[in-house]
């Protein structure tokens, strides 16, 4: 079968593999549709260090061809992949954390991934994904399922205001999550046509970061907002967040930050009392909730997909997620030659 394996960093290469086999109690999936998303791109690069070869990619929708329980999961059964590692037994999957297991990992990167024809996972990580999803938005129910648990932690109530900082895919399905809870949502991007998607998707008003203070202020009153999602992942931005939550807000850094920093507006995040959230990953309940948005109609998240490129042309994948352009990149292993 065809894979696209890390073979050397900055290299991805299509190869020739062998089948995974539904052995040691694995089910094997037919790769339907897959995500590539920011931790690919720095297992690309080699930022995130991985051993090699690695068949790369933690991001499938597929359908079970082989299954080791039949009354467990069916064959033909379509499925999410939650691509989370755990061991069961540390100290935080005992205190029901699995997402944050000290020995745990990531498919595509302590294993191999998803990035191939067939794949091999452990049932209990596979969630029932239903027919009438489409598989332009099926692609998108990994990334969401993060999202959801992102603002597992955070109350909202109708009216309040939230603002969420970046609008690329993350940025997107917060606005649309904290539309569903009723706040009244402010997105904040550069981008004019990410600006558009967002109001058209839920967001009350979006404004360019040069305009966003005024537009935060009238909607508030001067107040500020009770919650702030920082979708971007630097510095610059969550100091921002920061400097516009209201007095008692909630922060929600979902953009990842790795080291290197200068510092952070900490007066701000004393004298206004913030709480400041870092959330990681997601459990199975949250793919499961986020599997129920999107199947019952509540989200509306084909638009946030960008482009959907065969397999056989991942390096062109791997390209359009680097071009601020893009949002959402899928890749299907069934088109193509
Ligand atoms: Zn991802
Ligand atoms: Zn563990």
């Amino acid at each position: 079968m065809r894979a696209a394996q890390l073979t050397a960093p900055e290299t991805i290469e299509l190869a020739e593999v062998a089948e995974p086999k539904a052995t040691e109690g694995l089910a094997v999936l037919e790769s339907e549709i897959m995500g590539v998303c920011g931790t690919d791109v720095k297992v690309l690069r080699g930022t995130i260090p991985v051993s090699m070869p690695r068949i790369m990619g933690h991001e499938l929708v597929g359908r079970v061809v082989a299954t080791p329980d039949p009354d467990v999961i069916p064959e033909g059964t379509r499925v999410l992949v939650d691509p989370s590692l755990a061991c069961g037994t540390c100290h935080q999957c005992l205190h029901r954390r699995p997402h944050l297991c000290s020995r745990g990992g990531l498919m595509g990167r302590e294993i191999d991934g998803v990035f191939a024809e067939l794949v091999a996972v452990d049932p209990a990580r596979l969630l029932p994904m239903p027919e009438s999803i489409e598989d332009r938005e099926a692609g998108l129910i990994q990334v969401l399922g993060t999202c959801v648990h992102g603002l597992r932690t955070v109350d909202v109530f109708p009216g309040d205001v939230a603002v969420v900082l970046g609008l690329g895919v993350a940025g997107q399905l917060m606005v649309q999550l904290l539309s569903q809870r009723g706040a009244t949502v402010i997105g904040i991007t550069r981008s004019e046509e990410k600006r558009q998607l967002a109001a058209r998707h839920g967001a009350t008003a979006v404004a360019a970061p040069g305009d966003a203070e005024e537009v935060i202020g009238d909607l508030t009153s001067g107040i500020g907002p009770s919650l702030v999602v920082e979708a971007v992942g630097t510095e610059a931005t969550l100091s921002q967040a920061i400097e516009w939550a209201g007095t008692a807000a909630d922060v929600v850094l979902f953009g990842t930050l790795t080291g290197g920093q200068k510092g952070l507006p900490y007066y701000q995040l004393y004298y206004k009392e913030l709480t400041l959230w870092n959330p990681r990953a997601a459990l199975l309940e949250d793919y499961a909730r986020a599997i129920q948005l999107v199947g019952d109609g509540l989200l509306d998240v084909g638009e946030i997909v960008t482009d959907v490129v065969p397999l056989d042309e991942i390096e062109e994948a791997f390209r359009l997620v680097d071009d601020p352009a893009s949002l959402k990149v899928l890749v299907d292993p069934n088109d193509g030659p």
